[in-house]
């Protein structure tokens, strides 16, 4: 059985899509960006939606767009991919970590506000003398479930703080019956070929401020304002532009994303309940905010004693490919040169990271993949 990481979900309409637009001399800032955006403004609710070319390029506009610059403070999580972390660094702003919720993996919003109380505590061992004020928040929606977002906004509301959620893994999910991306000021999705839906490369902003989204719309085409031409540009902008064919594939996708969802939640059903009969390993924990994941990857957790490197090479050997997620950010070297940070400084994110690893997992996994991976896995914990 030849089973992979994860899989794009994809269909003929879907080919169909982007060759359509190849076959017109229109490859990029046309029809199909546009109608990407509409679905997103049409699915989540949201006044303004912006297509880019990553999920890193829609965290890095949110940033310039919520002001944030050299000194200013931002509360984040280290349990994440890398990007919702670089996103502040690539303008000088300065991650504050605190530490996660040890079910979910999501922002702990006592800590959040232990921080936004005093910072000092908080502050890394070096890099942030010259620190300037606290300015945002920047919960991550970790494996397609909505961090604590009610709990975050009220200390960003009495704080006059910006949240900007990093939905980068939860496209289709809902906290509190209300969709991820829309529970803070700016959302972001990513569309990278392992994501709920995707472009290949890309990613979208959703956002109601209205100033805020005609900004990032002039950022992310070189700067250029509305009523610039070519070449001129009126801030210092970027190519962050979306291409044509991935926002149509993009758009084909958004059709489907019900399906897309469900045929996760199907295969997210079928390794829960294997799992339940084997010891040593726990499934996701699902907290009672949460009324849909949208399973982004599946992240089994084994027990204190178990190597959970061991096992990830025993499965590999076995033809099941597996990642441990997440390796911590402040642990990676550039942010232990930059600022200090050594193991121990963030005991529940690194815990988690010990004991996390990534299961094969996609909307197109068979049950046949689920029942091969868990008896491989059941077999490994068992005979050790
Ligand atoms: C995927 C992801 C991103 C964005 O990734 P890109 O590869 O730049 O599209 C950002 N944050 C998180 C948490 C992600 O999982």
């Amino acid at each position: 059985m030849n089973i992979s990481m994860s899989s794009p979900d994809l269909t003929e309409a879907d080919r169909q899509a982007v060759m359509n637009v190849i076959n017109t001399p229109i490859l990029s800032m046309g029809k199909y960006t546009a109608d990407f955006e509409a679905a997103f403004c049409a699915y989540t609710g949201a006044k303004y939606a912006i297509s880019v070319n990553s999920g890193t390029a829609g965290l890095h506009l949110c940033v310039r767009a919520a002001g944030l610059g050299a000194g200013d403070l931002v509360i984040t999580t280290p349990f994440s991919f890398v990007a919702s972390t670089n996103a502040l660094l690539f303008e000088n702003a300065i991650p504050i970590f605190v530490d996660v919720d040890p079910r979910t993996g999501n922002m702990n919003p006592e800590l959040a506000a232990q921080a936004v109380k005093n910072i000092e505590p908080f502050l890394p061992r070096k890099g942030a003398e010259k620190h300037g004020n606290l300015k945002a928040l920047l919960p991550i929606d970790v494996f397609g479930q909505p961090a604590d977002m009610d709990a975050i906004n009220k200390i960003a509301k009495e704080h006059h703080l910006k949240v900007i959620e990093d939905s980068c893994e939860a496209l289709g999910a809902t906290y509190q019956n209300r969709p991820a991306g829309r529970l803070g000021d700016f959302g972001i999705f990513a569309f990278y070929p392992n994501k709920q839906i995707t472009t290949g490369e890309g990613g979208m902003i959703v956002t109601d401020d209205e100033q805020a989204a005609k900004l990032m719309r002039a950022l992310r085409n070189q700067g250029r304002a509305p009523g610039d031409t070519w070449l001129q540009h009126t801030h210092l902008g970027y190519n962050y532009r979306i291409d044509e064919m991935s926002a149509a594939l993009g758009a084909s996708q958004m059709t489907r994303l019900e399906t897309l969802l469900s045929k996760r939640e199907q295969v997210a059903a079928w390794y829960e309940a294997r799992l339940a009969e084997i010891p040593g390993v726990e499934a996701p924990f699902i907290a009672s905010t949460t009324t849909r994941v949208s399973w982004f990857v599946y992240v089994i957790r084994f027990d204190p004693k178990i190597s959970r490197d061991e096992m990830a090479k025993k499965l590999t050997a076995r033809g099941i490919p597996v990642r441990p997620y997440f390796l911590p950010i402040h642990l990676q070297p550039y942010m232990v040169e930059k600022f200090g940070y050594r193991p121990g400084d963030f005991p529940i994110t690194e815990d988690l990271g010990q004991r996390g690893l990534a299961l094969p997992f996609s909307g197109v996994m068979t049950e046949d993949e689920v029942d091969y991976t868990c008896s491989v896995l059941r077999e490994e914990l068992t005979e050790g």
